[in-house]
């Protein structure tokens, strides 16, 4: 039997949905913004993430499929979608003719990291990077046009990181500072770390191993002009989202300069949705003109795994608290009638009322619409004044009497919460 190849994966039903859903949501927040879609091959010349993802990365050094195409060129399929953007935006002229341009792209990745729940050999990024505008407003907006999406889309529960990377003026002070710093603890150090130290020390503040085991780095010192253009996006970006300054965030890409910021939600080992920065050297150093850039990405597949995991806690949540209330005889009709109710007028999701069907049949309805409780009246509890409540997901019953249910339920919930 075929199979398909370790990494990869097919992707169908509610994941499907839930990717094509974040799409189109993505698509209208792009309009709102004035963002246009550029698609770009998934191939390019390996060349092209040397020179720009950068030789120190993980995802350049071991991640990328490159390999010799028939006519002996050196091709790689995109590990991310900024260098591709770039180069279409300066060979395309708009670096000439129309800088102020922001474009939107919806595309596979790959890459050969280790396989594990929320990384993928090829997964989908969704992404955005705006040129041209150097003010502090821009990188405000672009955090906000990520924030719009993941809203729209209703997830609840993420969280923002923020901080600024500085410039060549201050960032190369601040590297050689934690070289010195890490390499006096050298020993301490994961074997990929203790490898990347001279390379691209800032990786280091942000390993999952290693970051957590040192309480006293050298935090970065930025110069006045990245320091006026840190503080003024913060400003413009309170009240509007919520976030919380982290001076270990640093991005595992080398061309980011000042802002650079992630987004986090889901239980996964792997819980970074989305995350991106300003890159203002990038257009140049591709043979552009000078030409400030911020933009970011965002993993799609583990953004609709979040929302799969939200959406399957809320029902949960529903299904707790819902119940439906069961007549086993005829005579017992206008108790059951009463107490259903008096449970809707106290604010509990009641169903019920399908006096005229047998037990068996109400109990499957019950089941059907997802409710976790039966609350059930038979002639001997209308005899004693009390109803039987019957956990469905176990069938484990208690009595109860039906002056007090009310006063029972209330508290159960409110244990919960
Ligand atoms: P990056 O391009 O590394 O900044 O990643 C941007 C986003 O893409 C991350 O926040 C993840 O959500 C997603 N992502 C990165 N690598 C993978 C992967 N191997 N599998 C699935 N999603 C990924």
């Amino acid at each position: 039997m075929a199979k398909i190849i370790r990494g990869f994966k097919d992707t169908f039903g509610k994941q499907a949905e839930n990717l094509t859903k974040l799409e189109n949501c993505a698509r209208k927040v792009f309009a709102r913004y004035g963002v246009e879609e550029l698609r770009i091959p998934t191939v390019e010349l390996k060349e092209l993430f040397i020179k720009s993802t950068g030789d120190t990365t993980d995802i350049v050094q071991k991640e990328m499929y490159a390999f010799e195409d028939a006519g002996s060129r050196n091709i790689a399929l995109r590990p991310e979608g900024t260098p591709g953007v770039v180069r279409a935006y300066i060979e395309n002229g708009f670096a000439q003719n129309n800088p102020l341009k922001s474009f939107f792209y919806i595309g596979n990745m790959f890459r050969a990291e280790r396989p594990q729940a929320g990384r993928y050999r090829e997964f989908e990024q969704i992404g955005v990077e705006c040129f041209g505008n150097a003010s502090p407003a821009q990188d405000a907006q672009t955090i906000l046009m990520l924030k719009d999406i993941i809203e729209s889309l209703g997830i609840k529960n993420y969280k923002v990181k923020i901080n600024s990377l500085g410039c060549a003026e201050c960032r190369p002070a601040f590297r050689q500072e934690l070289i010195n710093y890490f390499s006096a603890s050298k020993d301490q150090l994961c074997d990929k770390c203790k490898d990347r130290l001279e390379r691209n020390p800032l990786r280091v503040l942000d390993c999952k191993i290693d970051g957590p085991k040192f309480t006293n780095v050298p935090k970065q010192k930025l110069c006045p002009s990245c320091q006026e253009h840190f503080d003024e996006v913060i400003n413009l970006l309170k009240g509007k989202i919520d976030f919380e300054i982290d001076p270990m965030l640093v991005r595992g890409l080398d061309y980011y300069t000042k802002t650079v910021f992630e987004f986090v939600a889901g239980t996964n080992a792997q819980n970074a949705i989305a995350g991106g920065g300003r890159y203002d050297t990038l257009v140049k150093s591709m043979g552009g003109p000078a030409c400030p850039a911020i933009g970011w990405a965002l993993g799609a597949q583990r953004v609709a795994s979040v929302l799969e995991e939200q959406n399957a806690q809320e029902e949960k949540n529903t299904r707790e608290n819902k119940f439906f209330v069961i007549s086993m005889d005829k005579t017992c009709n206008q108790t059951a009638f009463n107490l259903m109710q008096n449970l809707r007028q106290a604010g509990f999701i009641t169903l019920g009322g399908i006096f005229d069907k047998n037990i068996k049949a109400q109990m499957k309805q019950a089941d059907k619409n997802n409710c976790r409780w039966a609350l059930i009246i038979g002639t001997t509890e209308v005899e004693k004044g009390s109803v039987v409540l019957k956990d469905l997901t176990n069938a484990e019953q208690k009595e109860f009497l039906q002056s007090e249910i009310i006063s029972v339920l209330k508290k159960v919930q409110n244990e919960k919460n």
